[in-house]
């Protein structure tokens, strides 16, 4: 049997029924849509080229207000009511609400406006089409997701009387890669009232799994306060924070319990002037990542917990974990399970990954609200030189986003 036969076999057999207690749907045709978006692959890959060529580093206001009025534009003429969230420091955070055939709670489609890179990246790392690729900075992390959201509402609407099947609301922040801080509140207040959350942040690995758990992200400053003295006229009246830092590490790399998903990583040490001074103050800042919400408290109170070796030299621990887990929590497994269904009818089995860097799904998780990451592209290297999305993986990691959006 050929791949279409399959496909039309299994489309025809498994189609997606309302569970009764939802309002009538109509009846899900996945694998004509995924036609739809074949039939406009060239079309998306234009829209991440534009979207590409207007560079939007986290620091640069003016360049991410570029593009957010760009986007703006693009989702009105969708039908959509957009609005900006004011930021000073930042580029304002994008919402986007879009009224729904349906009265149910919006689904959030989630995701960043800025990238890592610095202006005028673009003219050592132009956007280009080769080797089946689309290469560029920010193309995978996460132009190409955003790309998606756009193609997916512009075909629900044609498909559903240019409406959407469902209210659905899109939050673009600005600050993703930077901690999220000042959209924080936002992503949480906005989350609150949907029904689910789909992270269009990109797929992991090869086969382009989605991402059912993600770590919870700490970071620390250790700072140790001794006594300067003169290494020569005065030896006996100093005392060294960097030999009482050095004694502390192993203390803090004992706390890693891999089995459970938590490590901490002393990242950077600092400390002294010259060799001839015995060293009056040094640091070190660490990493912290935990797999369950409760290892946070535990390791919060563990390294607060630290005492000096030296009773002479001074411990001072600031920071906090900033980004909650995302937790495989039954809520997480279930929308898991909605998209395998959906990719099952295109005959595409879709994995699962747990990962251990942190995204925005991670605060709506946190909240108990369903939530489901790496809908975005498949490609590699985010961050770096060689980032690119998959050209002919588009099309269906498109379809399958609008899809989730009609059963959710
Ligand atoms: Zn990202």
């Amino acid at each position: 049997m050929s791949r279409k036969e399959v496909k039309k076999k299994r489309a025809s057999k498994k189609r997606v029924f309302p569970k009764p207690s939802r309002p009538p749907q109509p009846a899900l045709e996945v694998s004509v849509a995924l036609r739809d978006f074949e039939s406009k692959q060239a079309e998306i890959v234009e829209t991440i080229r534009q979207l590409v060529e207007i560079e939007s580093p986290s620091d640069s206001k003016p360049a991410v207000d570029r593009l957010g009025a760009m986007l703006a534009g693009r989702f009105e003429k969708l039908g959509g009511h957009a609005m900006f969230h004011r930021t000073p420091n930042f580029g304002d955070h994008l919402q986007v609400d879009f009224a729904g055939k349906r009265d149910a709670k919006p689904v959030l489609l989630l995701g960043h406006l800025d990238t890592v890179y610095p202006v005028s990246t673009l003219s050592a790392m132009p956007c280009r089409v080769a080797d089946g690729k689309l290469w560029g900075p920010g193309a995978f992390d996460m132009k190409s997701g955003i790309a998606f959201m756009l193609h997916a509402i512009e075909a629900l609407r044609a498909r559903h009387d240019d409406t959407l099947p469902r209210p659905v609301t899109v939050l673009l922040v600005s600050d993703e890669e930077v901690g999220s801080d000042s959209s924080r509140r936002i992503t949480e207040s906005v989350a609150r009232r949907c029904q689910a959350v789909l992270v269009v942040e990109p797929a992991y690995g090869p086969r382009g799994a989605v991402k059912t758990a993600r770590k919870g992200v700490g970071e620390y400053t250790l700072k140790v306060t001794g006594k300067a003295a003169h290494s020569g006229l005065d030896f006996e009246k100093g005392e060294s924070a960097i030999v009482e830092l050095a004694r502390q590490i192993p203390e803090i790399a004992k706390l890693t319990d891999l089995k459970r998903g938590l490590t901490l990583n002393v990242g950077t040490v600092q400390g002294g002037t010259r060799t001839n001074v015995i060293p009056g103050e040094a640091s070190a800042r660490l990493d912290v990542r935990i797999a369950h919400m409760k290892d946070g408290k535990e390791i919060d109170r563990r390294l607060r917990r630290l005492r000096p070796f030296n009773r002479k030299c001074k411990l001072e621990i600031t920071g906090a974990i900033n980004r909650p887990p995302m937790e495989r929590t039954p809520a997480v497994a279930g929308l898991y399970q909605q998209a395998a269904a959906i990719a099952r009818q295109l005959g595409w089995k879709l994995d699962e990954a747990a990962v251990g860097g942190g995204s925005d799904g991670n605060f709506t998780a946190a909240l108990g609200i369903p939530t489901l990451d790496g809908l975005g592209a498949v490609g590699e290297g985010a961050h770096a030189a060689n980032e690119s999305v998959v050209i002919a993986e588009l099309p269906r990691r498109a379809a399958l986003l609008a899809a989730l959006i009609e059963v959710i």
